[in-house]
């Protein structure tokens, strides 16, 4: 006891060595200590003035508080905040009837005692997982029950006593039923065992007996003895963020921190190393969290929240570039992230880049309040104090409506303000960007500079990084609105060319209703017509001044081109008008027809879509529709119809990729035939009937122009990858039902059956959906027969099936494959593509010939003569049919990865059937729960997964149900997380869902939200030269599993990814130095398959990966055999590049669908300020349909008003 007291007081711990800082004198339960509440154990080194300079910066946080005394940093302090903490005597230990006085203090992690209140480090902690109990035990006094130890304390009072125990049993009781749901990140006795980085004995100066010490993520423990680190019962913890390890001599090494030194040593040199590489790590995961925080609370205006003053702010909102509390992001969060995108200044360590890092630090909470509150009244500013309600009224009036914000002086001027941030950006002024952009500058307005077409080129253009990224982050922002502002529809005003044109045309009197018949010649008067200064005028004869009547060309709204013979009069066209009027004309001569249709185009058709003009369109005007990013209001386009094509052209110009009628997804006209919705794989066009006789009309030619035309096969309705819908369908269904089903396309089925399933097929696959239990796996099979076999000019073609089978004859085996390549490669491109679907589903059918009997000569038989269009007397029709099977692979150029996607969904499909037969699931009913950004229960949504469904689809269905607009470059892609391994891997979108659900482990899920990364990743593979990658990264192995300090750390390698392999040197010099290289040095250490590589992003925690941009990689060889390892890159950039060459490799090319996601878009986003009403529903009952088109019929300004 006296020992205790006889220790120095610590001055300076860095540079004061202590012999003795406690002795085991200290295990006070152990032996009786006197020692007052102010005596100075050893613990106890006072260095009050030591606090970490950030903490010395809180001017507003109360000197006397427990949390900024006692704890280091901030950092530590808000992790578990003290519950409750004062004087207790503890019991003395048996034979001893001298309670000693402890300083108690609770969290809820752990129960610990100090000899005073003034230290940091505890003589003993019970974590709170530990207390099985809390009692009282009479005479003030109380009882805290672990598995194996109790622990008597008397309080001064019984109210004292009691409210111990009732907070111990609280806290006590939390745990027990948080444990349950997940693992703590701190680390109990239960996990600090399992989570242990390294543990062991060492020497610790002062103690007669070694120490047990555990290094556990960011916390070293220690522990009196490994019986005592079993139980969970240390002495203290040390926390890492402020500790600074050093080596002293060969075994020695000291854990200085700001309150003391911890002198230890190991058993050997290389023991000692271990330590010291395990215990830096730990310092460097202890900083990890709070770096950023440190960092960017380095500018005073930082250090406190920017709306309501708070100290320590721990949030921010890094698109407005504010750090805000905890209090006050929940609030913005409320905003929605079109406002302000909420992220942790601590636990978000990903989102935080050097960029965002610096910009926070130039530009912060000053800059930005300089704008956002330059004009608060100080009646309506709120405080620390301030409550939830009062702070909600200000955030919306702050950032939502911009009310206090600083005006910019071109305020209003759309165009000015934008030409305006144009120039900004490519300066350091951040703040005149904020301001711009702010008061309604576009972040994606057109630069004029065709090499630079957005502000974010210009920028980068300019080296202005930090502008960069403030664009980026506001790439999606909406600009703040006082009140609501409304969409006012522009009149129609345009200068038109003047076009001049006359002659004699034949024309009926015009109409007010679609013509229904065929117009006999009797019926046209010959008219003189002129186009002239914008009227077309029709006169009685060419000696006439005074016209008839006459057409204002800007009253045109669409112009018909019939086909030849229509009407009575050989050329015949129509002209419909905005009065909602028709007009016939007709001329014997087609040329002389064409002229006058050329010239009537031109002179009414915008500017904006002349590249329409150039067309040979049957149908050319103008109508209103929403679609892309403007749902709210509907916008004029110019529409051509060519074949089955549907040209579109915005009003400011943007021509866009054309729609391909006869492969819509989803076509059909809502309301009272006042909306078409057309919907494409990724876009839906809501073309709205302004009147009805034009759009009654457009409505007819796009029905008929998305339609199958005929009987040959390019005149089907096709799915995007050319095959005809009604193939597609029935192979899926087989596929899906019929794989295993004895005699599949042997068996005949019903014949009336397959004659009205082909006929309700081939008028529209698009709207039947074969159900099992409704259709007959033979009358499919059948229905597919009976397609091929009457077929317009065959699959094979007229001119070229001769030579399929003339290909027969050939008998080496090599030359007849390489003559069925060339003739597969003469083929019209649909009916290449369908041939090769068909012989694929084919090739999949016999591989279950064990089940169904039909292998590749069965399937022959029955194909070739059905694909031929054979009588089947000879066989080289089946012999075509069985080589095409045989050698399915080498013909169509099928590679490995495409072999495998394939096999693993049909493994998935035998899987459920499996199920589903088993009685445990219904076929086809894969439900899967998916998250929205994160997984929370709230973000929970159920999706029914069919087999053919694409991570690009489930996305959709996610963000239709959530009504979310995907909106240009918001790389909306669903993710595979991994939570064992704190990893995620984006799944491409072309991929489909169901092979991964089957592989998904229990602590996997897959949740839908953007891929923040893709538009650089994007950008960096444009730009890149070549197509391999090459470079350092830190490379790690998973421990083995029985690798109890085996820890290897990650390591620098050399790597090179090319098309083919990933390969590892061990030294780059080799590489690089020797040349020629020989050919042992350029040997690579490891090297892989990139395409059986499965990359994640991140890498978990616990292996203290040395920078946060790192991989997680997996990989399984043909053996089955599984290895795991784990990358790290220096920089967010690297790690991008690294990603995308990788996705790139994997999925040969596209990250993206070139064709991007514009407009598929089924419901809005459902936007507070547009009240409840969802726009246009795609799905949904209909009622549902109906009240939303009700909606959207009316004035558009109705639905911004709120309800
Ligand atoms: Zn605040």
């Amino acid at each position: 006891m006296a020992k205790e007291d006889a220790e120095p007081r610590m001055g300076r711990p860095r540079s004061v060595r202590f012999n003795s800082l406690f002795s085991e004198d200290e295990f006070g339960e152990d032996h009786p200590s006197a020692s007052p509440a102010s005596g100075g154990s050893s613990w106890s080194d006072r260095a009050p003035s030591l606090h970490p300079p950030a903490a010395d910066a809180f001017p507003g946080s109360s000197p006397g508080t427990l949390s900024d005394s006692m704890e280091g940093t901030a950092a530590t302090s808000l992790l578990s905040p003290t519950i409750r903490a004062g004087w207790l005597d503890k019991n003395p230990p048996q034979g001893s009837y001298i309670y000693q006085k402890r300083w108690v203090k609770l969290d809820t992690d752990y129960l610990r005692y100090f000899d005073s209140e003034k230290d940091t480090y505890s003589k003993r902690l019970i974590p709170v997982s530990s207390i099985s109990r809390v009692s009282s035990v009479g005479d003030q006094k109380f009882e805290v029950v672990t598995n194996n130890r109790n622990f008597v304390f008397r309080a001064e009072n019984d109210a004292d006593r009691n409210e111990w125990i009732r907070t111990l049993q609280q806290i006590a009781e939390e745990r027990k039923s948080r444990a349950g749901a997940r693992t703590s990140m701190s680390l109990a006795a239960d996990s600090a065992t399992e989570l242990a980085d390294k543990s062991g004995f060492l020497e610790l100066r002062g103690f007669k007996h070694k120490l047990f010490v555990v290094v556990a993520g960011d916390k070293v423990f220690l522990y009196k003895n490994a019986e005592d680190y079993r139980l969970g019962i240390g002495i203290t913890y040390i926390e890492m963020n402020v500790g600074n390890v050093k080596e002293v001599d060969r075994r020695g090494f000291d854990l200085t921190t700001p309150y003391r030194i911890f002198s230890f040593s190991a058993d050997s040199e290389q023991e000692k190393e271990e330590w010291v590489e395990a215990m830096q790590q730990s310092i460097t995961e202890a900083l990890s969290n709070s770096e950023v925080a440190e960092r960017i609370w380095a500018v005073e205006s930082n250090r406190f929240c920017a709306d309501c003053s708070s100290p320590k702010p721990d949030w921010a909102s890094i698109n407005l570039c504010v750090v805000i509390c905890k209090r006050c992001a929940g609030e913005h969060r409320g905003l929605g992230p079109g406002i302000t995108k909420v992220r942790s200044l601590k636990m978000d360590r990903k989102v935080w880049t050097e960029e965002l890092i610096e910009l926070f630090q130039q530009f912060g909470n000053i800059m930005a309040n300089q704008f956002w509150a330059a004009n608060v009244p100080p009646s309506e500013a709120i405080s620390p104090t301030s409550g939830s309600q009062e702070r909600r009224r200000f955030l919306i009036a702050k950032y939502r409506e911009g009310k206090y914000r600083q005006y910019h002086p071109l305020f209003g001027n759309q165009e000015e303000l934008d030409r305006a941030l144009c120039a900004a950006v490519t300066t350091s002024d951040l703040a005149e960007t904020q301001a711009l952009l702010f008061c309604g500058a576009s972040v994606t307005c057109d630069t004029g500079d065709p090499r630079c077409p957005t502000p974010l080129a210009l920028a980068e253009r300019s080296g202005q990084r930090l502008q960069m990224e403030f664009l980026l982050h506001n790439k999606t922002s909406e600009p703040p609105r006082l009140e609501m502002v409304c969409s006012e529809e522009k009149p129609y005003s345009v200068h038109l060319p003047s076009i001049t044109h006359n002659g004699f045309l034949y024309k009926t009197p015009s109409m007010v209703k679609p013509i229904s018949e065929r117009k006999g010649p009797e019926e046209f008067s010959r008219r003189w017509c002129t186009l002239q200064d914008g009227v077309l005028s029709y006169y009685e004869n060419d000696r006439n001044t005074v016209p008839n009547g006459e057409i204002r060309v800007e009253e045109i709204v669409c112009l018909v081109n019939n086909p030849l013979h229509a009407h009575g009069i050989e050329s015949t066209f129509e002209v419909y008008t905005e009065a909602d009027r028709l007009y016939l004309f007709g001329l014997e001569s087609p040329d002389s027809a064409r002229e006058w249709i050329k010239s009537i185009a031109k002179s009414f058709v915008h500017p904006c879509a002349e590249e329409l003009l150039a067309l040979d369109f049957e149908r050319l005007g103008r109508l209103h529709y929403k679609g892309g990013l403007t749902l709210e209001h509907a916008q004029q386009g110019w529409f051509a119809l060519v074949g089955s094509t549907l040209h579109v052209c915005s009003e400011d110009g943007h021509q866009q990729e054309p729609l391909q009628l006869r492969k819509l997804q989803e076509l059909s006209i809502q309301g009272d035939h006042e909306v078409l919705v057309l919907v494409e794989r990724r876009r839906t066009l809501y073309i709205q009937g302004e009147r009805k006789l034009d759009f009654l009309g457009w409505v007819h030619a796009i029905q008929k122009a998305a339609s199958s035309s005929g009987d040959t096969l390019s005149e089907q309705q096709l799915t995007e990858s050319d095959v005809p819908l009604l193939v597609d369908r029935c192979i899926d269904y087989i596929t899906q039902c019929g794989l295993t089903s004895e005699g599949i396309y042997r068996k005949s089925g019903q014949n009336s059956k397959t004659t009205s399933l082909l006929e309700v097929l081939q008028r529209d696959a698009r709207c039947v959906c074969l159900k099992e239990g409704e259709h007959q796996v033979d009358d499919v099979a059948n229905t597919l027969k009976r397609f091929f076999r009457d077929l317009g000019d065959g699959l094979f073609t007229r001119q070229w099936a001769p030579h399929w089978l003339w290909a027969t004859a050939l008998e080496d085996e090599g030359a007849k494959v390489g003559e069925y390549r060339q003739l597969l490669a003469a083929l019209p491109p649909v009916n290449r593509a369908t041939l090769k679907a068909l012989i694929n589903h084919l090739f999949r059918v016999q591989c279950f010939s064990g089940e169904n009997q039909m292998n590749t000569h069965n399937l022959a038989i029955v194909f070739g003569p059905t694909l031929f269009q054979t009588d089947g007397k000879d066989y080289k029709a089946g012999r075509v049919v069985e080589d095409l099977i045989s050698h399915y692979v080498e013909i169509f150029n099928v590679n490995d990865q495409e072999m495998k996607k394939q096999q693993d969904e049909i493994t998935a499909i035998m899987k459920m059937r499996e199920a589903s037969s088993s009685g445990t699931q219904q076929a086809g009913d894969f439900i899967c729960t998916v998250y929205l950004e994160e997984k929370k229960t709230e973000t929970e949504q159920h999706v029914k997964i069919p087999a053919t469904m694409t991570a690009e689809e489930l996305t959709f269905e996610i963000l239709d149900r959530r009504k979310i607009v995907m909106k240009e470059k918001d790389y909306w892609s669903c993710f595979e997380v991994n939570e064992r391994e704190e990893a995620e891997r984006p799944l491409h979108y072309s991929e489909k869902v169901l092979p991964i659900l089957h592989c998904l482990g229990t602590e996997s899920y897959l949740v839908v939200k953007k891929q923040m990364s893709m538009e650089n990743m994007l950008i960096y593979l444009a730009s890149r030269v070549g197509d391999c990658k090459h470079g350092m990264m830190k490379f790690r192995e998973e421990r083995n599993l029985l690798g109890l300090g085996l820890s290897t750390g990650f390591h620098d390698r050399y790597f090179i990814l090319n098309q083919s392999w990933l390969r590892l040197y061990k030294e780059v010099r080799s590489l690089r130095l020797r040349s020629p290289p020989l050919e042992s040095s350029h040997k690579p250490e490891k090297e892989w398959p990139v395409r059986n590589l499965k990359v994640y992003l991140g890498v978990k925690k616990k292996l203290r990966p040395p920078t946060c941009w790192g991989f997680t990689v997996f990989y399984e060889n043909e053996k089955h055999e599984k290895q795991q390892w784990y990358l790290c890159c220096d920089t967010q950039a690297d790690l991008r590049e690294w990603f995308a060459t990788f996705l790139q490799v994997q999925n040969g090319g596209a990250l993206w669908p070139s064709e991007r996601p514009r407009m598929r878009v089924a419901r809005p986003q459902q936007d507070a300020r547009l009240g409840n009403i969802s726009l246009i529903p795609l799905r949904g009952n209909e009622s549902e349909m109906r009240n939303s088109v009700a909606a959207f019929a009316t004035d558009p300004l109705t639905l911004l008003r709120n309800v």
